[in-house]
């Protein structure tokens, strides 16, 4: 079983379960490493309601000791944040990269123009938005966010596909500047399995975008974006066909912001 590395706490106020119970879930499906990745803060604050603020961080770090402390020598347990791309981010990123020994940070692209369009509380606004626009400008940023080179791994790389609203036609006209810009990077991309129990109903990302990053060389680790310690590693095996369906025979272990190989 490779990492999981994309995994949520209650810090973020949508998620539940103790370090104990997520140690526990990392340990009996057998992960190499379990990650610890929670919603960063982000600035100005409060700036919305699915994420710790700033001055919980210290709380943040206990939690990931706590885990520490119930994994001891069973399981490796890496330290990582999952951060937003905003605009105009980039110095309070660096800001949150030097509070902590981080083994990795996370990009995500949730919010385009101050909409965070995966929000169910928000849904109706896709029914009034020009879904080809929404997708143009998600790709654009997402690109922007590789080019930063402030993150190891990048999240859920279609995130924009969530409620299945996707332009018609060949959708690889939106993921190749993408495939470039990553590849142009060194940064990792995930397959994302949260999806699959979304409405669209498929991992992050699809796998013509899989197939791209393959070919481009980009490197890949698996996530599960556990919520509740029972999705820690949920439907691994599955990301794991569609991996190397893609051609990918190994995925990315971090540690201290350096990266390693482990065969899939
Ligand atoms: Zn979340
Ligand atoms: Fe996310
Ligand atoms: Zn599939
Ligand atoms: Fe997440």
């Amino acid at each position: 079983m490779p990492a999981d590395y994309h995994t949520h706490t209650p810090l973020c106020m949508h998620a539940e379960g103790s370090p104990e119970e997520y140690v526990h879930a990392a340990i009996t499906a057998g992960l190499t490493e379990y990650g610890i990745s929670d919603h960063a803060p982000a600035l100005p604050e409060p700036f919305d309601d699915w994420r710790m603020r700033s001055e919980q961080l210290p709380e943040y770090f206990e939690w990931i000791e706590r885990a520490r402390a119930a994994a001891g020598d069973h399981l490796p347990i890496r330290a990582g944040m999952e951060c937003d791309w905003l605009s105009g981010c980039e110095k309070w990123i660096v800001t949150l990269t030097e509070k902590y020994n981080w083994d990795y940070l996370i990009g995500s692209v949730h919010y385009l123009s101050g909409w965070d369009f995966d929000n169910p509380a928000w849904l109706k606004k896709w029914a009034e938005t020009d879904v080809e626009d929404a997708w143009a400008q998600y790709w654009q940023t997402y690109s922007t966010m590789a080019e930063s080179g402030l993150f190891d791994i990048l999240a859920h790389p279609d995130l924009i596909k969530k409620f299945g609203y996707r332009p018609s036609g060949d959708l690889r006209r939106f993921y190749e500047p993408t495939i470039d810009a990553i590849a142009a990077s060194g940064c990792a991309i995930e397959i994302n399995t949260a999806g699959l129990h979304k409405p669209c109903e498929e991992v992050y990302p699809e796998f013509d975008f899989l197939d791209l990053a393959f070919s481009a060389g980009i490197p890949l680790v698996i996530s599960s974006d556990a919520h509740h310690p029972n999705e820690v590693a949920r439907d691994f095996s599955h990301a794991i066909r569609h991996a190397q369906d893609a051609g990918y025979t190994e995925t990315l272990l971090f540690q201290n912001r350096q990266r390693s190989f482990e065969q899939l």
